[in-house]
């Protein structure tokens, strides 16, 4: 049986202690929707957040790991020590640690290894920039970052791939939808290559992804879900797009 779509907040650099009070809202529209919800906030809001979700039914995530599981790499945290926490998932290779921390896609492979190795799943995030597609390089590009930070050992169950633009991500602009499906057809199709169970690797497509637009993004072929910045902080926002799943 394939794998339950998945809708993955990314809070980023935002929310504290007073955010988790939206828990509450956000566990009424997990348990409407039939999606599974991920809710990823920055490192040190991992336990607050697992424990006022309790039983209820929404997994927790990191946005980054290291790839050792311990030692002297001063601000870094392991995937065992995510585990230990509470979370199931870890974003890895999100533009913005590509961006920020210089992130090559040899880095998000190691990641994605003690990922594995600490038993959670790893989201594991493409995208070309605005020259990138200007210039028709996308479908290179991802394929290419595809190929470089995909670990030996991924399977369905480990890995999940995220489609991000980054000239989409925070922005409001969004690819038109026969773009995402070229990129997520490419996507499967260069999985299929390596994964024996690749047809049911959830990918996402992630990028201004809003109420408003949901329904038509989720419409697309290959789409398995979003990853979702700014409108996962609120349930308002992120309760329909889980119903729109
Ligand atoms: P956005 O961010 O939904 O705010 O565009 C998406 C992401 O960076 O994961």
């Amino acid at each position: 049986m394939a794998p339950r779509k998945l809708a993955a907040g990314n809070w980023k650099m935002n929310g504290d202690l007073a955010a988790l009070a939206e828990i509450d809202a956000m566990l009424e529209a997990a348990a409407a929707s039939e999606c599974e919800v991920l809710l990823c906030p920055p490192a040190p809001l991992i336990q607050a957040m697992k424990a006022r979700i309790g039983e209820g039914s929404i997994a927790v995530g990191g946005q980054d790991c290291h790839a050792s599981v311990s030692g002297a790499h001063t601000g870094d945290v392991s995937a065992m020590l995510l585990r230990d926490v509470g979370a199931d998932y870890v974003i890895l290779g999100h533009s913005e640690r590509r961006a920020d921390h210089g992130e090559s896609d040899a880095d998000v492979a190691a990641k994605a290894v003690a990922t594995h190795e600490a038993g959670l799943t790893a989201i594991i995030c493409v995208g070309e920039t605005e020259a990138q597609r200007d210039s028709d390089e996308t479908l290179n590009v991802i394929a290419a970052q595809l190929a470089g930070s995909l670990p030996t050992g991924a399977t369905a169950a480990n890995t999940v791939i995220a489609y991000e633009p980054v000239w989409a991500i925070g922005t409001g602009r969004t690819p038109t939808t026969g773009q995402i499906a070229e990129v997520h057809a490419l996507m499967r199709d260069k999985l299929r290559g390596v994964i024996a169970d690749a047809d049911d690797v959830r990918l996402l497509y992630g990028g201004s992804v809003k109420p408003g637009n949901a329904t038509e993004i989720f419409a697309i072929a290959n789409v398995d879900g979003a990853l979702v910045g700014g409108a996962s902080l609120k349930a308002t926002d992120f309760g329909p797009i889980m119903a729109a799943l």
